[in-house]
């Protein structure tokens, strides 16, 4: 039962670059969500402020046009309160013009928003005006005097927008009735607002924003004034607007998000009713104003996000790489390993490791049951001299700590070693082995290890021995068969019977002192010699006789000749003699004394006492011949020449 934790078996079912590739995206997808939350959360948050600032900008509006709003109507009540009957009445207007208008003057002066008041009668008639020329007022007064009779109030009424066409300047016109005590309307008081003075009081928004702000009748929803106004808006109804729909239901305030309309942008509209008036103001601030600086911070963050993507994938393909190759190279390790093991596991010879420091073995292949009996875990862990004579055990010892000493000097040479050493087998039998050791050395230098390699030669050396012995054996049959051919070689150039030389080798030795002589002008002599009579020999005493007889002759020649001479029986009982660097008088001499010789020799075989004389014949070179058939030739004349003369007697050649 498999009963590993999931996240092994997800390992398992997953590669490393399955995991490393999971993981960066992961990481990344994470960072990503998280911006993309922190984004989303600045956005609210940012979109959140804006109705809230809105409001706040639609109230000060509100604060500001109410007050404004208040003076005028305080104004105006004070003008109506202190305009007395008789000033309604023509046949007194003169006495009142004067003091009128100057109030007037003066609180028009007072009123920066106002173009100025003026007084109107029931009927619309012009009575009095705080500037030199009656107000333009564009029929409005006609639509107000009709509406307040019916009024039981005398609240202000304001009249539309009124655009002068001369000057170009809008204004909004704030009646106030006057009324007598039984309620009947006496006439009006106007007041002049401009309207572009009364948005400078609008002026809050930032020019260079979207924002805007606006002015509208809440009762029939024309938009009075805008700022930053827009030509062709003002006095437009806008009754189906949404701000209009909401202030109709009844709400004082609110906000609303409104699609891009006539400039289109997008803005947060805020909207706040005055409280006495007919008027509402808009507040407008544009979404993009809010939302430039968090459009900056997502920027930022998408290029942060691109470039951690970019980083991430840099970083992931470098892993991947540095993975790839890290899986080559264990790849390799591996195939590498199980081939060693293989060759270890399978190798005739011994391969173990030894730990330096422990001096105590860490690996022995399995052939060492083969070698020595034992099991490679019987071997392991165990010290390098408990299986060693002890005399291999302190050889080693010593060639280590020599070794190690060479190799902390830095000698490399010292790092591989061959020994022999006696081994102990279980058995008790002692094997020799050749051991073949490499000292392994860390980055430092420093030997940890021993990897050594063990052979059995116990056979090679006893081969070896053998192999000595029939080497020994083997020279002394060669020295022996060439004991045998030197003397195969004499036998070859000898004349078995006298152990003279034969005339073959006289004939190679003749030939070789003839060009010597002749090369070095020395001279050289030839006695050919015959025994005289010698069928009567054979005849009177036998053929046993005559060989013995042969045979003493060569003694007495053999006993009489130096070293370089070479005496050779040259045919039956004939005799030639080579007498090298001898010249042809000193020959002659020599001839006489072995003539002499064999005269006074008598031989005693048996019963018979025999004895011969011989004949000899000189020649010389280079008096009697230059080559060796001449000399030869000539010595052979001379023979013939001393036998036909008599016999035992020394003859020379002669022409
Ligand atoms: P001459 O004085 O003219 O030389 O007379 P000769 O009798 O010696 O005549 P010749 O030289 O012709 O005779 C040679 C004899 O030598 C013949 C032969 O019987 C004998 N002879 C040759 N070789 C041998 C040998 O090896 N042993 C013996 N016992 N006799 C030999
Ligand atoms: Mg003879
Ligand atoms: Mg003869």
């Amino acid at each position: 039962m498999d009963i590993s934790s999931p996240g092994q078996k997800i390992a398992r079912a997953f590669g490393p670059r399955v995991r490393l590739v999971f993981f960066f995206a992961v990481t990344w997808l994470g960072f990503a969500l998280l911006l993309v939350f922190l984004l989303s959360e600045g956005r609210r948050e940012a979109e959140r402020k804006i109705p809230v600032d809105a409001l706040k900008l639609t109230s000060l509006l509100e604060v500001r046009l109410s007050a404004t709003m208040r003076r005028l109507r305080g104004n105006l009540e004070h003008i109506a309160a202190s305009l007395p009957q008789e000033a309604f009445k023509p046949a007194t207007l003169g006495r009142y013009r004067d003091t009128i208008v100057s109030e007037l003057g003066y609180l028009s002066r007072q009123f920066p928003e106002l173009g100025g008041f003026c007084v109107l009668d029931s009927s619309g008639a012009f009575l009095y005006a705080s500037g030199v020329a009656p107000h333009p007022l564009g029929g409005a007064e006609r639509v107000f005097l009709g509406v307040p009779a019916s009024q039981s109030g005398s609240g202000l009424y304001f009249s539309s927008v009124v655009a002068d066409s001369q000057s170009g300047r809008s204004f909004l016109f704030a009646f106030q009735p006057v009324r007598d005590a039984q309620g009947g309307l006496l006439g009006v008081v106007v007041a002049q607002l401009d309207l572009d003075a009364l948005s400078k009081a609008f002026e809050v928004a930032s020019s260079d924003s979207k924002s805007v702000v606006a002015l509208w009748r809440a009762d029939d929803g024309r938009l009075i004034m805008q700022f930053p106004a827009v030509v062709g808006l003002a006095d437009q109804v806008y009754a189906g607007h949404h701000l209009q729909r909401l202030i109709e239901s009844g709400e004082r305030q609110g906000s609303a998000r409104l699609p891009a309309t006539h400039d289109g942008v997008e803005r947060v509209y805020a909207f706040q009713r005055l409280a006495e008036y007919p008027f509402y103001v808009s507040g407008g601030l544009a979404v993009d104003d809010y939302l430039a600086e968090w459009r900056r911070t997502q920027w930022v963050a998408t290029v942060a996000a691109i470039l951690l993507f970019l980083v991430l994938s840099l970083v992931l393909i470098r892993l991947l790489r540095a993975e790839n190759e890290e899986e080559g190279i264990a790849r390799k390790l591996s195939q590498s390993e199980a081939r060693y093991r293989m060759l270890a596991e399978n190798s005739h010879d011994v391969i173990w490791t030894l730990d330096i420091p422990s001096r105590c073995y860490t690996y022995v292949s399995p052939s060492i049951t083969d070698m020595c009996g034992y099991l490679p875990e019987e071997i392991v862990g165990q010290s390098i001299d408990a299986r060693l004579t002890s005399e291999s055990a302190s050889r080693l010892a010593k060639e280590i700590d020599q070794r190690l000493r060479r190799i902390a000097a830095g000698d490399k040479s010292a790092s591989v070693v061959v020994s022999e050493l006696e081994q102990i087998c279980k058995d008790g039998e002692v094997v020799s082995t050749e051991v073949v050791s490499s000292y392994l050395q860390d980055a430092d230098g420093v030997a940890h290890t021993i990897l050594g390699i063990t052979r059995n030669v116990s056979e090679r050396k006893a081969a070896e021995l053998a192999l000595r012995e029939t080497n020994r054996q083997l020279h002394a049959r060669i020295e022996e068969i060439g004991r045998l051919q030197v003397a195969l070689q004499e036998l070859a150039v000898r004349d078995s019977l006298t152990g003279l030389y034969n005339r073959r080798y006289l004939d190679e030795t003749l030939e070789r002192e003839v060009s010597r002589a002749r090369r070095e002008g020395s001279p050289l002599s030839l006695v050919m010699l015959d025994i005289d009579y010698f069928k009567r020999v054979n005849d009177t005493y036998g053929h046993q006789v005559g060989d013995e007889a042969l045979r003493m002759l060569a003694t007495t020649l053999l006993a009489d000749v130096r070293t370089e001479d070479v005496a050779c029986r040259y045919g039956g009982e004939e005799f030639l003699i080579l007498l090298p660097n001898m010249p042809l008088e000193s020959a002659i001499l020599r001839a006489e004394a072995w003539r002499e010789a064999i005269e006074g020799l008598s031989i005693v075989l048996g019963n018979f006492r025999v004895s011969f004389t011989i004949s000899l014949g000189v020649a010389a070179y280079p008096e009697h011949g230059k080559t060796p058939d001449d000399l030869t030739r000539c010595a052979d004349q001379a023979l013939y020449r001393a036998k036909h003369e008599g016999r035992n007697q020394v003859a020379v050649f002669t022409d």
